[in-house]
């Protein structure tokens, strides 16, 4: 079995998905398992009518639905000449326009939008595209059916801390192999999954391609592939250094530690389930389907290249708690880890001197003003004895890390990166090493973080053919 998902640009108009339907067609003889995204743009624009919904603008709401609406219409009409399927394609669909108009609603007239609306609201995006897509393969000659992954992604309903049971998910998964085994192409909704109780969450932004490895790793698929708009995984953001280069190979390591700190193109939970059950994961171009893409696994070749990747991570704040006084009272770090927990606040990163007369924690930004407060009262104490000086917040901070296995136990490359970012003029808030030596990641103000990566890029010499 092969898993194949495919991001929203790749679905993300009729070319596409004409290109994407053509790129299952021929992988038939693998007995593929199609996981789909929204149409690009799709999911946005569902969470922005979501809210000026509870702002009270209807109409802006309503504008936005139409959009939505229109997009999913004309793709209807293009994709399908003949009428009467057009006309039952729209009507596959009706059902879950009405849906929406009532959950709208539903969110205007209570003017409010808990997490849980939330989730409902994004859900739908997947949910329209996966029926018109499996409706396109049929015109194709395929055998498929739309599947909605509520039926069988299972998690805890802890939104923040939701985790997917495996063994309820894997058993469910079950009915997939079935359908491959009889010659059916099930295609399937990326991003959402549901409680036991049947209450639709979603996987976190950008999740489909963790929803594929998921999957990928309950059906013990032989490979995942990932398909989306750039060649593969690559030096850099293409966005920000012209030069960035693909990677042919890279780790299941390197690949998780890159997509935390910023590589957009995976998800960052994505590797986890595939390395589990070691499963290689393949990157490749919907527009580019010959290219051989980069092939994620559990092994790398490591000659030569220290830094694989240079990446960002923007939007955060640094905190810091300092003062002579903690020298040597126990338990601050842990403090600090309950506090941040307790208030739902993920952290980034995390450094603390030897001295203990300094911590400094990455957070994101939403979450900067809660950290400072919640912890200014949990070290009140400390505070009003002077054990702690000062706790405070610098907002606009970029995280920029280098990953690369073969930069453990190589000498120098922390000096020779810090050399080429002092030397373009760049500050460093703080710093961290994973004790795993194969990411270096420090802070510096946001508006240096493009030039930071691009500096660093070039100096390494990133975009050069091995
Ligand atoms: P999809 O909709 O297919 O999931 P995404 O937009 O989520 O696609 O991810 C692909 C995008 O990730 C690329 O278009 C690219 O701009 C961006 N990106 C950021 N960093 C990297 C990187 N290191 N390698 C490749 N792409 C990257
Ligand atoms: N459509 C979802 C999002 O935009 C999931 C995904 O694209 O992976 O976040
Ligand atoms: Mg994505």
């Amino acid at each position: 079995m092969l898993v194949m998902k495919f991001g929203g640009t790749s679905v993300g108009a009729v070319e596409q998905i004409r290109t994407a339907a053509k790129i299952v067609e021929s992988a038939v003889p693998s007995g593929p398992i199609v996981i789909l995204s929204a149409m690009a743009g799709v999911t946005d624009g569902l969470l922005t009518a979501g809210q000026v919904a509870v702002q009270g603008l209807t109409r802006d709401r309503d504008d936005k639905l139409w959009e939505i609406r229109s997009k999913h219409d004309r793709a209807i009409n293009d994709l399908f000449e003949e009428r009467r399927v057009a006309a039952e394609v729209q009507e596959t669909l009706r059902p879950l326009w009405e849906e929406m108009q009532k959950v709208f609603t539903g969110v205007s007239l209570l003017r409010e939008l808990s997490t849980r609306s939330r989730d409902l609201i994004g859900s739908f995006g997947e949910r329209l595209i996966v029926p018109l897509f499996t409706r396109y393969l049929k015109a194709l000659g395929l055998q498929a059916e739309a599947i909605d992954a509520r039926e069988f992604i299972i998690t805890s309903d802890e939104a923040e801390f939701m985790l997917v049971d495996f063994d309820e998910t894997k058993k469910r998964c079950r009915r997939l192999a079935e359908l491959v085994k009889s010659g059916i192409v099930p295609v399937v909704t990326g991003f959402i999954c549901s409680t036991p109780d049947g209450i639709t969450m979603t996987l976190g932004r950008g999740s489909s391609d963790y929803s594929a490895t998921i999957v990928g790793s309950c059906v013990k698929a032989s490979e995942i592939q990932i398909w989306t708009d750039v060649d593969g995984v690559m030096t850099a953001d293409p966005r920000h250094v012209s030069d960035a280069r693909v990677l042919d190979r890279v780790s299941y390591r390197e690949a998780a530690e890159m997509s935390y700190f910023g590589a957009k193109v995976l998800h960052p939970k994505t590797i986890i389930p595939a390395a589990d059950e070691n499963i290689p994961i393949r990157i490749k171009n919907t527009f580019n389907p010959d290219f051989q893409g980069t092939l994620i696994s559990a092994e790398t070749p490591t000659q030569h290249q220290n830094v694989k990747t240079v990446t960002s991570i923007t939007g955060l704040t640094l905190v810091s708690i300092e003062g002579r006084g903690m020298m040597g009272v126990a338990g601050i770090a842990g403090r600090v880890f309950m506090t941040t927990a307790e208030n739902r606040i993920g952290v980034l990163m995390f450094s603390q001197g030897s001295s203990e007369q300094h911590i400094s924690l990455v957070v994101g930004k939403q979450d900067g003003e809660v950290a400072v407060k919640s912890l200014r009262r949990q070290f009140q104490h400390e505070i009003e004895h002077r054990r702690v000086d000062k706790i405070s917040g610098v907002s606009d901070v970029a995280i920029i890390a280098l990953v690369g296995e073969g930069m453990k136990g190589t000498p120098g490359v922390a000096a020779r990166v810090f050399n080429v970012v002092g030397e373009g003029g760049i500050g460093i808030m703080m710093i961290a090493q994973g004790s795993s030596e194969i990411n270096l990641s420090f802070v510096v103000r946001q508006k240096d973080a493009t030039r930071a990566v691009q500096l660093l890029h070039s100096a390494l010499d990133l975009g050069r053919r091995l």
